[in-house]
């Protein structure tokens, strides 16, 4: 099937043709022989590269009206932004933040991207636009099973649905186990295929080799004399070099930052300069450009070390620009976003021939290399490790093999010796990844939902609530028709918190403090937690009530993200607990969980410091924290505190540090 022979205009055919998409791949014409072109629901459940975004493009492009792509990740979301907004004749719009608004500015738009939590927060803001949508594009659709993000997706689309019963929706999910589920919630035609522009083999490595799964064997000894250093870590060290030595890049995955940074300390050495240079002298005409992509590879790599400094001049900014001198980078959430957004350009441009990383890149945006090797298959949990899910392993995996560069892509499992090499095959070559569930029976995910939509109207009654819910992927799996009397549960425990409250009609309602939470898009925990807050400052001396005040009650909240607190430093935080403790809303006795309350005494003191005016790196060296986590902290900070402001005008409490902290972060 041909691009010239789809419903598309004659300019639209000239931009995929000058990007060289001519002919479609086969999941591609199956999306189209699916209906993806007339208005029909879909889902495509593919690898990873096999041209979804194209899918994407097709149903915004031949939709009756204005477009809306979902995706997780904001960094997704700004690339498939640049990528609409240059189709031809098409007004693209983004929004990614400020979650207290109903982003009418997109109202208009051909096409709006846009993560799912922001169209959640829009909608309860009384986004208007939404219903005027004639087509609704969810990318990464298997997040569903997803604990934290799962729910919010499932009811933001049942909700979408139910506004325009007849928009089109596509979805687009990675391989998993129960396509048909997600299909037959969206009443979708299924595409499901394994096919890859680029073949990948994916195999084992132990013992001085590889085996593959085509039969395929490859043999590269461990120089075991490397002092300090273990196997799996020089097994991989000898996949990167070979891989880059033959014109490849390489993606190296590992368990934690700190193994990141290590491992890309290990690989800036001889070798890797001698495939880089091996490259160069050219086995293939490619070779040479499989490093840098120009003429002169070290220079490259000089210039993107450049690049990286200028970005940030932290020590973190500094080891990743020595490391990129080499050709080799890191990539972790403790990054800053500048530098994580640098590292994945270069690599894509070929300036750079490895990264190793944390597993989230492999979730996050578009970066394929020639080989990749997942050195560690467990991750830390706060008791010890546990086995990543095969989805994610074959996510990692599904980056091997650039299209119209490698012949081939090849993942690499790592094995710890020859008894392992076995269990890593059984658990991730040959299985399959497992099912999407809905996550949406969490009870704090359900109190959330429920709220939002009492908040909005939607439902005046727990049946009416139970009503809007029979438009989720949790209740298409259900057969209980009150899913369990989890939602009795969870309005019960809204009016419990003064969220909701019964009617005189026996229906419900939400409270003035119960709305405004909503709006403000905070779970009903935070804003429970605000609240007590609140009630604390009240009875505070209005003297010692100051931002760092306003900072603990938004860094002991629920919707905070956690900043791990050392033992070396436990001692030291605790006194800064007790020697501010006329400032803080806690007493040093009545925290229900004390370590989590002191971590977050912890992320409020960072905080006030950033607001005094201590530099990243200060704080980086003071805290073990990375410039990327001091970032993402104060973002929600933001946030947060104008959610607390708002709710502190509804409880009629005057705290002025919110607005004054939020100014200054
Ligand atoms: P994914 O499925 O991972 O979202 P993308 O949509 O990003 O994959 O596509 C991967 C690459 O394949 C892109 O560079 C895209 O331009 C290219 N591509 C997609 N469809 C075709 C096609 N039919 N012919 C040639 N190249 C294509």
């Amino acid at each position: 099937m041909r691009v010239a022979d789809l419903p598309l205009s004659a300019e639209h055919v000239a931009h995929f043709e000058a990007e060289g998409i001519e002919e479609l791949y086969p999941p591609q014409a199956a999306a189209v022989e699916a209906g993806v072109c007339d208005g029909g629901n879909v889902v495509a459940a593919v690898p990873t590269a096999s041209g979804k975004t194209f899918v994407a493009e097709l149903a915004l492009l031949t939709a009756d009206g204005p477009g809306l792509y979902v995706c997780p990740l904001r960094a997704l979301a700004r690339e498939k932004y640049e990528e609409f907004d240059r189709l031809p004749g098409v007004d693209a719009g983004i929004s990614t933040g400020d979650y207290d608004s109903a982003a009418s500015d997109l109202a208009g738009r051909d096409v709006v991207v846009a993560t799912s939590e922001k169209v959640d927060s829009a909608i309860r803001n009384g986004a208007e636009w939404v219903d005027d949508l004639a087509c609704v594009v969810v990318d990464e659709v298997h997040l569903l099973g997803s604990p934290g993000r799962g729910p919010t997706l499932e009811v933001t689309l049942a909700t979408l649905r139910r506004r325009s019963p007849d928009v089109q929706v596509v979805a687009l999910s990675a391989t998993v186990d129960n396509p048909g589920a997600i299909a037959s919630w969206l009443d979708a035609e299924l595409v499901e295929s394994t096919w890859r522009p680029v073949d990948l083999r994916t195999g084992v490595y132990a013992d001085d080799g590889v085996r593959f799964d085509d039969g395929t064997e490859l043999s590269l000894p461990v120089d075991a004399a490397d002092p300090g250093s273990d196997v799996d870590t020089e097994a991989t060290a000898e996949l990167v070099a070979d891989a880059v030595a033959d014109g490849g890049q390489a993606l190296a995955f590992v368990s934690s930052r700190r193994e990141a940074e290590a491992l890309a300390d290990r690989l800036t050495d001889d070798r890797l300069t001698d495939a880089v240079d091996a490259a160069r002298e050219g086995a293939s005409p490619d070779a040479a450009d499989a490093i840098a992509g120009v003429d002169d590879p070290g220079m490259a790599a000089a210039e993107v070390a450049e690049e990286l400094r200028e970005a940030g001049a932290t020590a973190t900014g500094e080891r990743l620009a020595e490391a990129a001198a080499w050709g080799v980078a890191f990539h972790h959430a403790g990054l800053s976003s500048d530098h994580r957004t640098l590292v994945e350009r270069a690599f894509r441009q070929r300036r750079l021939a490895v990264i190793c990383a944390t597993p989230t890149l492999a979730a996050g945006v578009n970066v394929p290399a020639r080989r990749v090797v997942v050195r560690d298959q467990r991750r830390y949990t706060g008791s010890g490790t546990e086995w990543l899910p095969v989805l994610e392993v074959h996510q990692m995996c599904g980056r091997a093999g650039r299209p119209h560069l490698d012949p081939y892509g090849e993942a690499v499992l790592v094995a710890d010796d020859a008894d392992e090499r076995g269990d890593l095959w059984d658990r991730y070559v040959t299985a399959d990844p497992e099912r999407v569930e809905s996550k949406l029976r969490d009870p704090a995910a359900l109190r959330t939902h429920t709220l939002a939509l009492v908040a909005t109207g939607v439902a005046g009654s727990q049946a009416e609530v139970l009503d809007a819910l029979g438009g989720t992927f949790y209740a298409s799996r259900t057969s209980n028709p009150n899913l369990g009397g989890v939602v009795g549960d969870a309005v019960a425990a809204l009016i419990d918190d003064g969220l909701l409250a019964p009617t005189d009609g026996g229906g419900i309602e939400a409270t003035a403090l119960g709305a405004q939470v909503s709006r403000q898009y905070v779970t009903p925990d935070t804003g429970v937690r605000i609240v007590e807050g609140l009630d604390a400052v009240a009875s505070m001396d209005p003297d010692d009530v100051t931002e760092l005040t306003a900072l603990e009650i938004v860094c002991d909240a629920p919707d905070m993200v956690d900043t791990y607190l050392g033992n070396a430093e436990r001692a030291e935080i605790y006194q800064f607990a007790r020697s501010r403790s006329a400032e803080l809303t806690t007493g040093m006795t009545e925290a229900d969980d004390f370590e989590a309350w002191l971590e977050s005494v912890k992320t409020a003191r960072i905080l006030a410091e950033w607001i005094d005016g201590a530099s990243v790196e200060e704080l980086v060296d003071a805290y073990r924290i990375g410039p990327g986590d001091l970032e993402s902290r104060i973002e929600r900070a933001e946030w947060l505190l104008g959610a607390a402001a708002a709710l502190a005008d509804v409880v009629g409490v005057d705290v002025p540090a919110f607005a004054s902290a939020r100014s200054r972060l």
